[in-house]
């Protein structure tokens, strides 16, 4: 699919445009991103090492933790050695540096912030982390970091094919909103908004806020009819299930884009079924920006290995082989305000294997299950994926949203929104599933309830252990 024009910065001057400067800039590192996305593992691994070094560099210089465990590692930058490794070497130190956790990063806090940007690198300033459970974590970015970021997900609207002329329809947390009622919430933009709307021209935006009775919702979508709709997966599944409960019929979408959560692995099914609309899922976070596209063909993962260095280990360090499904270690390898290396960000992924039917040569993820921190505990101490026979609530269509409680190591709640009081045989059917799924040595009960409140940023986790 050809890319679209730019913006021109002068009259006359329309194709090839010569963009402003601000639209340049991005465009520039996305021409070296549609270049880098077919390199082979080497060719990738030796165009990110004097990035991974020039980071290295920053941190030990600035840093006396990172100088401390950089050199236990063997990959002191002051040395001025590390450009004479051979890759595999290179490699095994890399190996060598201890992985930094979510807890490390939560008491170390000021040791691993920066006093001084490099030049260029812009002013600092701060994401968090929205964790349902546990202290957030509070990262460092630097502006730089960000322009980074915006030049992948102008990526991702390439590699999607989206039609810039459509309109885009945002359903996220609105903070402008004075007034929390059970009233529609809705602004209208002229464009996407930055970062498409300063490189191209785009259709209008709408930014819905989510905190509204889901009928409302629904009402709002037939209305403004967007070609797109980008919200958290776990809102999404509630207008499929709300709009195929009631009959409703939804105006044509071209595509469904899934962010801020995983995405249960039945929503793109139930997103074709009711919507007839495929549906994309981003994988992101506000420690690192963009970690990994799913491809357009075949539905799998590239990582956005130019940005984020990504590995996934087993449980004894070891990198993962295809199949597997490991611990995600991250190194955002732009961020210069708080360097990250080797963060075990809290999520687990399956490593896959290529070619992809793209043609892309990035490194693959066929799977990103879930936060690793919401895992199951098992009666006999063991963490799996929580499977609860989700697909069987799933078929009950008067439950309208459900989240599954671990109180205890044998205890599991689903508590449920109905529209309708469940049939006896309806709860049989829900509570023999999970039971079924979640194995042996477990009680299951069925709690009901009015509402499910959300998370304090709109996040919301359909499991939670609270033991
Ligand atoms: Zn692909």
């Amino acid at each position: 699919m050809p890319s679209p024009t730019p913006h021109a910065a002068f009259p006359g001057a329309v194709w090839p445009a010569i963009p402003p400067t601000p639209a340049a800039a991005l465009l520039a590192v996305l021409g070296q991103l549609a270049e880098s996305q077919f390199m082979t593992a080497d060719q990738l691994a030796m165009a990110r090492r004097p990035q991974l070094e020039a980071l290295m560099a920053h941190a030990a210089a600035q840093l006396p933790f990172w100088r401390k465990r950089l050199k236990a590692a063997g990959l002191d930058p002051q040395s001025a050695k590390n450009a004479a490794l051979s890759l595999t070497e290179w490699h095994t130190r890399w190996a060598a540096l201890p992985v930094l956790t979510r807890a490390e990063v939560q008491s170390l806090d000021a040791q691993l912030r920066v006093a001084k940007l490099p030049d260029g690198h812009g002013v600092v300033g701060e994401s968090v982390t929205s964790g349902s459970s546990g202290r957030p974590v509070r990262i460092a970015r630097s502006t730089l970091d960000y322009f980074y970021w915006q030049a992948f997900q102008l990526r991702e609207h390439v590699w999607r094919g989206r039609d810039l002329a459509g309109r885009f329809l945002t359903i996220l947390r609105d903070d402008s909103r004075q007034v929390i009622d059970e009233s529609i919430h809705l602004r209208s933009m002229a464009d996407w908004g930055p970062p498409a709307s300063v490189v191209w021209p785009t259709g209008k935006s709408f930014l819905l806020d989510y905190r509204a009775p889901i009928r409302l919702l629904v009402e709002t979508i037939r209305e403004l009819q967007p070609d797109y709709l980008c919200t958290f997966p776990s809102l999404l599944m509630e207008i499929l299930r709300h709009a195929r409960g009631e009959g409703i019929e939804l105006p044509p979408l071209k595509e469904a884009i899934g962010v801020g959560e995983a995405s249960p692995p039945e929503l793109a099914g139930l997103c074709r079924e009711v919507w007839n609309a495929p549906l994309c899922s981003t994988y992101t976070a506000a420690e690192t920006g963009a970690m990994a596209y799913q491809c357009r063909e075949g539905g799998r993962w590239h990582v956005q290995a130019e940005k984020s260095y990504i590995e996934v280990l087993d449980s004894d360090g070891r990198p993962c082989e295809p199949g597997e499904t490991g611990r995600v270690i991250v190194t955002p390898l732009h961020n210069f305000a708080m360097p990250l290396l080797r963060y075990e960000i809290g999520d687990l992924a399956t490593v896959g294997q290529g070619p992809c039917p793209c043609g892309r040569s990035l490194p693959i993820l066929d799977a990103i299950p879930g936060r690793a921190r919401d895992l199951l505990m098992l009666p006999s101490g063991e963490f799996r994926p929580p499977y609860y026979g989700h697909h069987a609530v799933m078929q009950v269509r008067s439950i309208r949203q459900h989240q599954v409680i671990q109180t205890s190591r044998h205890r599991v709640c689903l508590r449920l929104v109905v529209a309708h009081p469940l049939t006896r045989d309806e709860e049989a059917h829900v509570l023999k599933s999970a039971r079924d799924a979640l194995g042996a040595g477990f009680e299951v009960d069925i709690e009901y309830i009015d509402e499910i409140v959300r998370g304090p940023t709109g996040k919301f986790a359909e499991f939670e252990r609270r033991c």
